[in-house]
């Protein structure tokens, strides 16, 4: 998919430096082992040179191809082997000279032949997803300034109920995956399912997945800017960071005004992710009978045959906070 022009070079930037930091890394910790362990600098040489002489073996490939192609190679082996030897029996672990990549598939060139790694993709539709969130304008949620307090002034069966949801979204984020369950969380405003919402997207993303949250007004409205060509950047195709987003998180739906546009992108984006397998959290004020109400029937057998309802109960938390005087 088409990136914008921004986030491409911030890519091809990460890249280069994960490579350099290889590299990097390699000298800062040759450095070290030849200070602590002199002989091994002469060893490391040497298995170098025969490193390169075996490359030319095999370029040359003549007569004694074979036998001088073993022979090299025996050297090489056992000088590795006495570097190794070395570095444990001082203390360092057996393959400390050794180069290690972030991506092994592409050794952080980034590239397998002149396709694209996973690793450079994943970093784009990360990067994708981080400037889409830049521009949420969403709080900052996260589990630990989720207060079960409010609830117990609404009777002992909501408080149950609402640490019985705060319990399962602790576990489905402690557990995600790219292929977790899609939620729905279902209840009045001001019950704390953005929170909520938010906390999973926010550990979704810790553990290095792209989770993509916004409400989904604001969502539709950069689609059809996009769509009909008022987009920011030619190249940016929200459609598409939405659906390829390891997690995304659709605050309100129900908020947005009805048209054709909008309920046949909001079809799509629910039907690719699904049928790729990905989670996406839907929270809405209305209640099932408004939902079918207000929805087409494919949307609605899409969303009530493949999510979890989590129902929130209670009253507005956001008014009684307001009213202790909190914020
Ligand atoms: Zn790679």
């Amino acid at each position: 998919m088409p990136y914008s022009k921004q986030i491409c070079e911030t890519a091809a930037n990460i890249i280069k430096e994960r490579e350099l930091r290889a590299e990097r890394e390699l000298d800062r910790r040759k450095a070290e082992v030849e200070k602590a362990v002199p002989e091994i600098a002469e060893i490391y040489a040497q298995v170098s040179r025969t490193s390169v002489e075996l490359t030319k073996v095999i370029l040359r490939r003549d007569g004694n191809y074979r036998e001088n192609f073993e022979k090299i190679k025996k050297q090489n082996l056992q000088g590795q082997q006495m570097i190794s030897n070395l570095l444990v029996s001082h203390g360092f672990p057996e393959d400390y000279l050794k180069v290690k990549y972030f991506c092994d598939l592409c050794q952080d060139t980034g590239y397998n032949g002149v396709k694209r790694c996973k690793c450079y993709n994943e970093l784009l539709s990360r990067l994708a997803v981080e400037a889409l969130n830049s521009e949420a304008n969403m709080p900052d949620c996260d589990f630990e300034h989720f207060s079960l307090d409010y609830y117990k002034e609404s009777g002992a069966e909501v408080y149950r109920k609402m640490s019985e949801n705060l319990g399962f979204c602790k576990e489905y984020a402690a557990s995600f995956s790219a292929k977790s369950p899609s939620l729905l969380f279902i209840g009045k405003t001001g019950l704390g399912k953005t929170h909520l919402s938010l906390s999973i997207a926010k550990a979704a993303a810790e553990k290095g997945y792209s989770a993509a949250y916004g409400s989904l007004i604001n969502y539709l409205r950069i689609i059809e800017n996009e769509h009909f060509g008022r987009g920011q950047d030619p190249n940016s195709d929200t459609m598409q960071t939405l659906i390829d987003a390891d997690l995304l998180v659709l605050d309100d739906l129900g908020s947005e005004f009805r048209s054709s546009f909008y309920e046949s992108t909001l079809y799509n984006i629910v039907n690719s992710r699904m049928n790729l397998g990905h989670p996406t959290i839907i929270s809405t004020n209305f209640s099932s009978d408004e939902l079918q109400k207000n929805y087409n029937d494919r949307l609605i057998s899409r969303i009530f045959g493949g999510y979890t309802p989590i129902v929130f109960l209670g009253e507005d938390v956001r008014m009684l906070k307001h009213l202790k005087g909190e914020n």
